[in-house]
Parts: structure tokens; sequence; C-alpha cells
């Protein structure tokens, strides 16, 4: 049994078989076994080639490749996969040697590969590459990574890799994925937020877990403490059986609160909005007690497929959406990619920056095309119900104006054509740089609302990537700095008198709820399956204790300081929670 800590992202209990993926770039631990078990790594291993062979003679066969160039290295691969002497190679290693056989399949490959590029000719050289390929063939064999066995899965599993993309995540079907582990990762990465979204227990940041686990191993996925246990006991499945079954009763109890409003205990009304990837997400939205979107975030229209969605693929989404939110607001962001999402892997060479590249408004007003087809749907929907339009990663006011302006000439199109739409949609902006928070007086006199986005502002903020484990610890959206740009945004959007919303992961956190109300927040949109676990303490606590709290905590100047008192807080609120 191996008890691994790392970042909890969505919370619930799963127990499952590990099914290992995407490890592209796999690091094979030495591992030694008892002799008694060398038959069967041996066998591991002629099992794992017979595969790989058949593997590339059917990828040969279905794609009926043509081209000369492909053929050939298909053949070489082939013909190294059909080498007995590689095979004696790595099967000797096992004897020898006591290793598994991912591990003498990794070592062989890996010295054979590094013979060739110590070789002066180019063509045997580059040869190297073609030796790392059939590692990574072989070793998803032995390790159970096929892309295909998650697409076709069968049996509950807990899926672990170094990292996954928000793509591959949002693949996933929840019927037989029951848990989420990855070695790199953030709480605000799009990984985590689409875990979240769709309800899996997630714990990233547990740097080498894909070392130490093998595919088929037992998995206990805590995502309520961030804790992974491998190939647990007796006792501790029994005991992690039990605390699901009490914190399955907990949220059941919480859903019975779905029809009472969020009110707190003095009186005041919080709205509470759900943040959606997916348009069938806004049923488990209404379905958790949401009382509209606060956030869409149409990107994910564009991952998990080839080409752009077209203007009917748009609109199409965005009406299935607002069908169930028919006269409450559903706010649309337009799309965000860019950074960790869709431009790197279609991208010739990767930018160095990508967070601070060419990424979500910045890309939309580079590829006018594209933004416009979006906006056209968007307002071909806005009459279907009260559908917003919000721009993400404002930075300036230009970038404001330029997005308005291109907005306003979509508009003229539609007159053209006489295709209705809302004149008077709403248009608000993302807050979630510095800059948009230190401008925000300025900015606020061109939209109707703002929505902080605390996860990018925060990763601005402190300078720290929101999705990179190395720096996980640094990144806290209660720190000081961060909480005295939300306050000045509050402030600018009262002094406006704009409609204000916080949509970033910070209002997700049972922690923060105090905090936010304290500070002035009355709208809240986050991830659905957290909607009845904040509700319930909006309704436990009064507008006066929040005051207070806040008041408290921004005359703090340390970020542990007021991380621990906010727990602290909500630990005597909703002890159940913890
Ligand atoms: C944010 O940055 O806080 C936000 C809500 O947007 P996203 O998480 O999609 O970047
Ligand atoms: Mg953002």
């Amino acid at each position: 049994m191996e008890i691994k800590k790392g970042i909890a992202v969505s919370p619930g209990i799963s127990i499952a078989k590990s099914l290992i993926i995407d490890s592209e770039d796999y690091r094979i631990p030495r591992r030694s076994i008892k002799p008694s078990q060398r038959m069967i790594e041996v066998q591991r291993a002629r099992n794992a080639f017979r595969a790989a062979a058949d593997e590339l003679t059917r990828l040969e066969a279905d794609q009926k490749i043509e081209q000369q160039k492909i053929k050939d290295i298909f053949a070489v691969h082939l013909r190294f996969l059909r080498d007995r002497s590689l095979r004696k190679k790595i099967t000797d290693l096992i004897h020898s040697e006591s290793v598994t056989a991912e591990y003498a399949v990794s070592v062989t490959l890996r010295e054979i590969a590094s013979n060739f590029t110590r070789v002066k000719d180019a063509y045997i050289s580059e040869r190297a590459a073609d030796i790392y390929d059939i590692e990574r063939r072989l070793l998803r064999q032995l390790l159970g990574s096929k892309r295909e066995d998650v697409e076709h899965l069968t049996e509950e599993v807990t899926i672990v890799a170094r990292e996954l993309s928000p793509t591959q995540t949002a693949g996933f079907n929840k019927k037989f994925v029951k848990g989420l582990a990855t070695d790199a990762g953030g709480r605000t990465s799009h990984t985590a937020i689409v875990a979240r979204s769709l309800g899996i227990p997630a714990v990233v940041a547990l740097e080498d877990l894909t070392e130490i686990i093998r595919g088929g191993d037992i998995v206990i996925i805590d995502g309520n403490r961030g804790i992974v246990i491998v190939n647990p006991d007796e006792g501790t499945i029994r005991q992690y059986e039990e605390y699901s079954r009490e914190f399955l009763e907990f949220e059941h109890r919480l859903d019975t609160i779905r029809e009472k409003p969020a009110v707190t205990r003095d009186g005041t009304k919080i709205t509470l909005w759900g943040n959606i990837e997916f348009p069938d997400e806004a049923e488990i939205v209404l379905q958790r007690g949401g009382e509209g979107i606060g956030l869409y975030r149409t990107e994910f229209l564009y991952l998990n497929r080839p080409s752009e969605p077209t203007e009917a693929e748009h609109y199409e989404a965005y009406a299935e959406t607002v069908d169930v939110f028919k006269h409450r607001p559903v706010i649309i962001r337009t799309v965000d990619l860019g950074a960790d999402k869709y431009t790197q892997s279609r991208r010739f060479a990767p930018e160095p920056n990508p967070f601070l590249g060419l990424r979500s408004i910045r890309f939309c007003l580079q590829n006018l095309m594209m933004f416009k087809t979006q906006l056209r749907a968007i307002l071909r929907a806005s009459v279907l119900g009260d559908i917003r339009i919000m721009f993400p990663l404002i930075t300036n006011i230009q970038e404001l104006m330029q997005a308005k302006m291109i907005l306003r000439d979509v508009m003229e199109d539609l007159d053209e054509e006489s295709i209705n739409y809302n004149k008077d949609i709403e248009i608000g902006i993302m807050v979630e740089t510095p800059s948009a928070a230190l401008m925000a007086s300025t900015l606020a006199r061109d939209v109707n609302f703002f929505s902080i986005g605390t996860n990018d502002l925060t990763q601005y903020t402190l300078a720290v990537d929101r999705g990179n484990e190395l720096v996980s610890t640094l990144y806290s959206s209660v720190d000081p700095a961060v909480l005295r740009l939300i306050r000045t945004v509050i402030q600018d959007a009262y002094k406006a008198q704009i409609d204000l919303s916080v949509c970033g992961e910070m209002a997700s956190e049972p922690e923060y709820v105090m905090l936010l109300l304290g500070m002035g927040v009355r709208t809240i949109s986050l991830a659905p399956p957290m909607i009845p676990e904040v509700k319930q303490i909006i309704r436990s606590v009064t507008m006066t204790d929040c005051n207070n709290l806040a008041r408290k905590i921004l005359g703090m100047n340390s970020e542990r300081q007021i991380a621990s008192f906010l727990r602290n807080a909500t630990r005597k609120i909703l002890p159940e929670a913890f």
C-alpha cells in the first residue's frame, strides 16, 4: 500500500482499478520482482511484443497506406518487433536482474536508441526516433494505456496520467471513469475544472504517481482530502467504503435544499449561477438548484474535434442551453482558446509562453471569421431567452472597443439579412487580469456587467502558472494582493452601478463564500456540483457575520493567516465539508 498526497481538485471518493494513459514520455522506475515472478514478466513482455506487432499490422491494413515512406517505417518497426535477438535481450535482463517487463523493455530499447544517436551517419542516428516509438508502443501494451481503452471502456477505472489535457478529460465517459489522478496540474487548471464539472473525484500534483503505479493496480482517490492510495489493504478499503457512504449521505442531505432560496439568515438574497462547459450541463445546474448560467465556456465546442464548429453548431449549443433556463440569464463567454486549450497543438511552433500569448480575446481579434461566426450564432440565439455576451481576458479598453465594434458589424449584417436578434443584449467582460482590475472604473463605463475570473486573476497577479504543480503552494486566490484587486473591482462595479459576479473557482470553494459576501458580492457562478454546499453556507450565516469577517481578513497581510482563518470559520458552519 502506498499513500500519496496531492491537491484535491474535485470532491468525492472512488475505488477502482487504474488505467494509465497518455504516458508518452514514460519514465519507468526500476522495480525488483521476486524470482518466482520472473516467468510472469517474461510472458508479459512476449505478449506485449505480439500485441504491438498485431496492432501495427492492423494499422497498416486499416489505413491502406499508400505512401512508400510510411510503409517503410512500418516495416522497420515490425522487423524490430519480430527480432528474436531483441526479445532475448529483454527476457535475459528480466531473468538476470529480476526486474519488471516494462523496465527491461525501456532499458534495452533506450540503450539501442542511444547507440544509434552516437553513429555519425544521419540515416542511422535518425533511427533512434523509431526505437523510442517502438518503446512507447510496447509500453503502451504493458501499461494498459492504449487510447482506445479509454474510448471503449467496459469496466470502472481510475485514470492515471502524467498530465491530462482539458480535451481528454472532457471526453471521459463518466459511467466508467470513476476517478482521476495526475502527476502534474493545479487547482484551477482547466483539467481540474472539467473534472469538477463532470463530478469525477480527482487529485492532481501527485508528482511521481505514474512511476509507482502499474496498470490494473487498485487505487483509492480521495478528492476531498487530496489523497491517493495505491493497492490499499483490506482495512483501508473498508474504511474508505464507509467514508464514501457518509459523503454520499452528506451530499444527499444537501440535495434537499435545492428548492430553498440562497438567502442569508438576516435576509440577503444571493444569486447562484452555474459554470458549464457543455450545453447538457445546464440541466445539472438546474437540478442542483442554480438559477442561471453565469459562465458558459464555449471553447469546449472546439475541443475533441478536427474542425471548427459551424454557426449552426454554435447556435444549437446555445439554443439547447437557453431552453433549460428560458427566462434566466445565460452568459455566453466568447471563445477562450489558447494557453492550455486547442491552439498549441495546432501550431507549427508552440508559443514559448502560451498563457501570456495569443490567447482568448486576443486570439479572436486575430481570427475574425471564427469570432464573427460565434457572435452571429449568439445573436441569433439571443431571441430565445436572456442570453448575454461576455468577452474574456480583456486587458485594456481598446480590446473591449474592438470586440464591441466587431459585434456591431455582425449586428449590421444580421440587420441587412433581416434576421432577428436582441438589440439590447447585455455585454460584459471577465475581469481576470490585473490591468483590467486596475482599470475597472474605466472599463465599467462601456459594459453592462463584470464577472471576476479569479483563476486567471490569481495567476497573473501572483505570476504563478495555475497549472504548474511545482508552484502550486504559491497559488492562492486569498492572497492579500489578489483580494485587494477583487475589492477594487467590486467597488468600481458598485460605483458604476453595473452588475457583478464572481465566476472563478474561488466561488466554488465553501471556505471563501463568507468572505466574498462580506466583500459585497451578491452573485456567484460556480461548478454545478458545489451549488448545494455553497447554498448551505449562505443559509447558515448572517451578512453581519460576513461583513465582520471580511473586515478582519482585509486587515491581514499574510495569505497563510487568511486561509487558516477562513478554514476555521467555515469548519464551524459546515463541518461535514471537511
Ligand atoms: C477564470 O479565469 O477565473 C475563469 C473563470 O476562466 P477560465 O477558468 O475558463 O480561464
Ligand atoms: Mg480565465
